[in-house]
């Protein structure tokens, strides 16, 4: 007997019917002897439909307010999941965040974890119940709902599955495992068998959105074994594990992309020492996450100032940016957001030269122009113009090897 987190997306979870699947693979492992909690997040397209409504009364809304209303999504689901489970016999409860209770910090619209009680969770499961948890959900210091950022359902399910001390977390979702790539823009790409958790990390962080950056993070800290597999089909998923279990070590292990920044350029800002801390404080300060930098030398005493934010944060950011004017010196704020960034990780890139290097050659033999670049020790990305994205993410999947045998 196992202890077991099954975790179902928004496709999975899209209509009655792949509710009823669900609850049909559910009781499978109920019927399995498995002690068994699931968690479940909107059915596909309401958070973005939520989310919208929100942008649309106001760009710069109140953040807990946009918690209450897409923190719905979730809610629903579990009800309707319970309902289903129970029509087939099998004891299910549905909990929201706040009934868990899933603690977070107050940061809205994507608040960290800190701590959840698992105690009655396992309680109910050892007494033969499925609680359904709300994904994304938790509830924050002053006893607000609190959501966990985009995706954050996976963050939930890991969380969960630590709490309870699961023996695995299953995140069941629409491609049957981790992929060289996104297969929904390369179809040659080949599932991995198992990827190392530093090295999903990072392939989360610049766009795999197959699981949340923050949930592999966690699972990474509190050793929680996950496995990434599909809910419409039987077949091995792909598991996340130590480094030391991979056997074999390419050079790159996958590449990814991110349609979700823009590109915002301070124009003639001041060239002296103390800039940076001006341009990018207040951002911090105001939850604002940089990621990608570069600053052009001037030749007059003045530079411009790249960087990149979430498309969502454009607004938030103009609008600090405009606050700290005076302080900054810069002649006017443009904002991209017709930009892609590409990403290639892997861990062998950490004792090889010239892995870069092919990145480069092959998207100037593409007539790509690269933006900006940014390096860590396994990863190099490159910001290009949006329409160059499919082609970018072929070409490079094909120059590392990674196309699966036609
Ligand atoms: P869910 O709603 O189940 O959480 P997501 O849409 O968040 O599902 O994540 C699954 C999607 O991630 C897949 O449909 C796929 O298009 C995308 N994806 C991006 N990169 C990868 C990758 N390397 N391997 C597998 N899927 C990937
Ligand atoms: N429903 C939320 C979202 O779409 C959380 C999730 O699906 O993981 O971002
Ligand atoms: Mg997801």
């Amino acid at each position: 007997m196992a202890r077991i987190v099954m975790k179902f997306g928004g496709t999975s979870v899209a209509d009655l019917d792949r509710i009823r699947n669900v609850a049909t693979r559910v009781k499978r492992e109920v019927e399995a002897g498995h002690e068994v909690a699931v968690v479940v997040s909107a059915m596909s397209g309401v958070t973005n439909q939520l989310v919208k409504w929100c942008t649309e009364l106001s760009p710069l809304h109140d953040a807990r307010e946009y918690d209450t209303v897409v923190a719905t999504g979730e809610q629903v689901t579990t009800g309707l999941l319970a309902i289903a489970l129970q029509t087939i016999g099998v004891d299910a409860r549905s909990w929201q965040g706040w009934q868990v209770p899933i603690r977070t910090d107050g940061a809205h619209g994507k608040a960290r974890v800190e701590e959840i009680e698992g105690a009655r969770l396992i309680e109910r499961m050892s007494g033969g119940q499925v609680p359904v948890i709300a994904g994304f959900q938790g509830i924050g210091p002053r006893e607000r709902i609190t959501t966990l950022g985009r995706g954050g359902s996976d963050l939930s399910a890991v969380a969960v599955a630590a709490a309870v001390r699961a023996d695995r977390c299953d995140i069941y979702t629409d491609v049957d495992g981790i992929y060289t790539t996104d297969p929904r823009i390369v179809p040659r790409a080949r599932k991995l068998a198992a990827v190392a958790y530093e090295e999903m990390l990072e392939l989360a962080s610049v766009g795999a959105k197959v699981l949340q950056t923050r949930s592999v993070e966690l699972a990474m800290k509190q050793k929680v074994r996950v496995q990434v597999l599909s809910s419409f089909e039987d077949k091995p998923g792909s598991l996340v594990v130590d480094e030391d279990e991979i056997v074999e070590q390419p050079l790159v292990t996958g590449v990814a992309y991110s349609r979700d920044e823009a590109k915002v350029t301070l124009r003639r800002v001041p060239d002296k020492p103390g800039i940076a801390a001006t341009v990018f404080g207040p951002l911090a300060d105001a939850n604002v996450n940089v990621d990608m930098i570069v600053q052009n030398l001037g030749s007059d005493g003045t530079t411009d100032m790249t960087f990149t934010v979430g498309k969502a944060e454009v607004p938030r950011a103009r609008e600090v940016l405009e606050k700290s004017r005076a302080e900054i010196g810069y002649s006017e704020v443009v904002a991209d957001p017709e930009v892609t960034k590409i990403s290639i990780v892997g861990i062998g890139m950490r004792s090889h030269a010239g892995v870069a290097a092919t990145m480069f050659k092959t998207l100037a033999e593409k007539g790509i122009n690269i933006q900006v670049i940014s390096t860590s020790e396994i990863k190099t990305s490159v910001l290009v113009g949006a329409e160059y994205t499919e082609l970018a993410v072929r070409a490079l999947h094909t120059a590392y090897g990674l196309d699966a045998p036609a």
